[in-house]
């Protein structure tokens, strides 16, 4: 029997384990079978190369709890190491690895998160075990070993007669820790990190059912039989290539992923590469709510199959992150701060990767089903506009396939869209404008209007639609974006061809007079316009730049400092050329004409929605004593 030190320089090693990774204990598992699973693929690789003569077999990595015992064994069938190789990769090795991290990450480990994907391998086996043992026994011919650790620096190493190949860890659960030896807890720390571990994990026994023979009476029981529990599905979609998978056999895939999803996913994403970096994944673009920040089933992590996290953030491009799936790489270092990360090359690579690979399929289903496409646009748009907004390399590609649609239910192109309107939509100036409106209903006078004059509307209602229409006017020549209720109809594309007002310059004057006594003019700023005679007497309407800079700044515009209590501000417009107007100029009375333009301007301000409350209750009960 041997007995040693295990290198004295590392005498701290223990309580600094503990402390460290105290808010993550949880990972000793997913590090213990990762250990487990790469010895067993260790050996899968010296029997397919004819350096090991053994037979593979079918091996199972297991997860044993005893309860009255306060152990907890997990097994396997692997490689197994010899004595001199406990000495070496368990005393030595091992050791020093892990306390060059703890010298190299004392500060930073200490904010917490990072930690957990460290990865201390083996000796995090002691954050939950005060005593840990390993039984081991070598695809060599060589007698099986037994070492003995009890949290110190020492430790026991002897032979033992083990007789299957491979290796036993056994922890000795702290009375702390006892949450470690309940089923529960074990299987769900199995579903989260080990559910696609690339060996089977076994985790106790369940019932089957035998299939009945087909001569069995109608009664019958079927016959029932205890086969292994495998928590695992050792062959996840993602490690397949396309050409091996049907469009099922993605949507199972996602009920795996996310057993509570009931949804369908809209489409798919399968990520394959191999250089410059290395990753596999499969991302689904889901239904989007308008709902972004309630958001539970998100991208996984792997690497090499073993969860790592589902905060994907600087990996994937942020715009990204709505979808749902996987990305498997070994290639992203999880040892460093989330800052350090975007910073980092290879990541940087990976995240134009995902972005283009993303961009390169909505593309393609654009191209060959847009009928198709277009369905699915109100459910993807929020995704693909925040990518046209944070990321100038997709909002190019998204020019093929980023769509507008109209209050007509037409979806087209901006390309497709700028043929159709120019002629039409063209402004003395030169200027293309582009109309459009946020709610059908509440808009629905001014669509109106607006179609009346041929002008196509379109139809945008996503909450970020303000600040893409600030890119796109940015990134065009002569390009504005208008709401249709933002001016009258005739001011919205200013072409030459003015009314004339019935109106002389006097008039003019003394209606204005007359209006801004009346009405709140730091709210309405009085606007003469010579429109049609058929055209509503007034008019509110809301700027489009400050009606657009107020919604920017609610969903989160930068740099419009100061705006924050910017008033409520709207234009009156009224058409001199109206009856009614004639008629408020001309009133016999300063009651009168105080009744028209106030009752007018109710009427205005409930077709935009803006009579609300005790003005609401007071309007109808004076139009009530009206029409007695
Ligand atoms: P790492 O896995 O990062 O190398 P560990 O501390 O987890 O670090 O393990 C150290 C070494 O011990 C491994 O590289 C491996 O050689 C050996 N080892 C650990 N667990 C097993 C096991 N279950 N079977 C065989 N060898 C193992």
């Amino acid at each position: 029997m041997a007995t040693g030190n295990i290198n004295v320089s590392v005498e701290n090693i223990f309580p600094l384990i503990k402390k460290f990774l105290y808010s993550d204990h949880e990972i000793f598992l997913r590090e213990l079978i990762s250990n487990a699973t790469d010895a067993t693929l260790k050996l899968k690789h010296l029997t397919s190369i004819g350096e090991a003569s053994v037979e593979y077999g079918n091996p199972v990595i297991e997860v044993k709890i005893d309860k009255e015992g306060k152990k907890l064994h997990i097994i396997d069938q692997g490689i197994g190491m010899t004595k001199e190789e406990v000495e070496k990769y368990i005393n030595q090795v091992a050791f020093s690895g892990a306390e060059e991290f703890l010298e190299k990450y004392k500060d930073s480990a200490k904010d917490s998160g990072i930690i957990g994907h460290f990865g201390l391998g083996f000796y995090s086996a002691f954050m939950v075990a005060n005593k840990v043992e390993i039984l081991t026994k070598s695809y060599k011919d060589e007698p099986a070993a037994h070492w003995i650790c009890e949290g110190t620096t020492e430790f026991t190493l002897e032979e033992a007669d083990k007789q299957e190949r491979g290796t036993e860890v056994i922890l000795h659960i702290n009375e702390d820790d006892k949450e470690f030896l309940e089923e529960g807890r074990i299987r769900e720390l199995l579903t989260k990190y080990n559910k696609f571990m690339p060996v089977p994990i076994k985790f106790g026994t369940r019932e089957e059912e035998l299939p009945l023979p087909e001569d069995a009476p109608e009664d019958a029981e079927p016959e029932k039989k205890t086969v292994d529990n495998i928590i695992n599905n050792p062959e996840p979609a993602w490690t397949k290539q396309p050409t091996e998978l049907e469009e099922k056999d993605y949507n199972n895939f996602y009920r795996e992923l996310y057993p509570m999803q009931f949804e369908e996913p809209l489409f798919h994403i399968h990520l394959n590469v191999d250089y410059p970096f290395n990753l596999t994944g499969i991302l689904y673009f889901p239904k989007m709510t308008q709902d972004m920040n309630i958001q539970k089933d998100k991208i996984q992590l792997y690497q090499n199959q073993v969860f790592v996290t589902d905060n994907v953030e600087g990996i994937v491009p942020e715009f990204l992150t709505m979808l749902r799936g996987v990305i498997d790489s070994p290639d992203i270092p999880l040892n460093v701060s989330r800052s350090y990360l975007q910073a980092d090359g290879a990541v940087k690579k990976i995240s134009s990767y995902i972005t283009r690979k993303v961009a390169d399929k909505l593309s393609t289903l654009f191209n060959n089903n847009r009928e198709d496409f277009e369905k699915k646009w109100n459910d993807i748009k929020i995704v693909i506009e925040y990518g046209m907004l944070s990321e100038d390399k997709f909002f190019d590609k998204a020019q093929k396939f980023a769509l507008y649609p109209t209050v007509n239910n037409e979806y087209f192109t901006y390309e497709e869209l700028e043929t159709k309107i120019k002629e039409n939509q063209t402004d003395k100036e030169g200027n293309l404008v582009m109309l459009y409106a946020s709610n059908k209903d509440e808009q629905h006078s001014y669509i109106e209007a607006a179609k009346e004059k041929g002008y196509e509307v379109l139809l945008l209602d996503s909450p970020i639609v303000s600040h893409l229409l600030q890119k796109l006017e940015g990134s065009k020549e002569k390009l504005s974006f208008v709401r249709v209720d933002s001016d009258h109809v005739n001011n919205l594309i200013k072409k030459e061809d003015e009314e004339i007002s019935k109106l002389s310059d006097e008039e003019k004057e003394k209606l204005k007079a007359d209006f801004e006594k009346v009405i709140p003019t730091e709210k309405y700023t009085v606007q003469l316009e010579a429109m049609d005679s058929n055209a509503a007497p007034l008019i509110i309407t809301q700027p489009e730049f400050m009606r657009r800079m107020k919604e920017m700044q609610q969903t989160g515009g930068g740099g419009m400092f100061g705006m924050g209590n910017m008033p409520e501000m709207y234009n009156l417009v009224v058409n001199t050329n109206h009856e009614l107007i004639n008629e408020i100029l001309n009133s016999k009375t300063a009651k009168k004409q105080e009744r028209l333009i106030k009752h007018s301007l109710d009427l205005a301000r409930l077709s935009q929605n803006l009579l609300k409350g005790e003005e609401l209750t007071a309007f109808i009960k004076r139009s009530f004593e009206m029409v007695k």
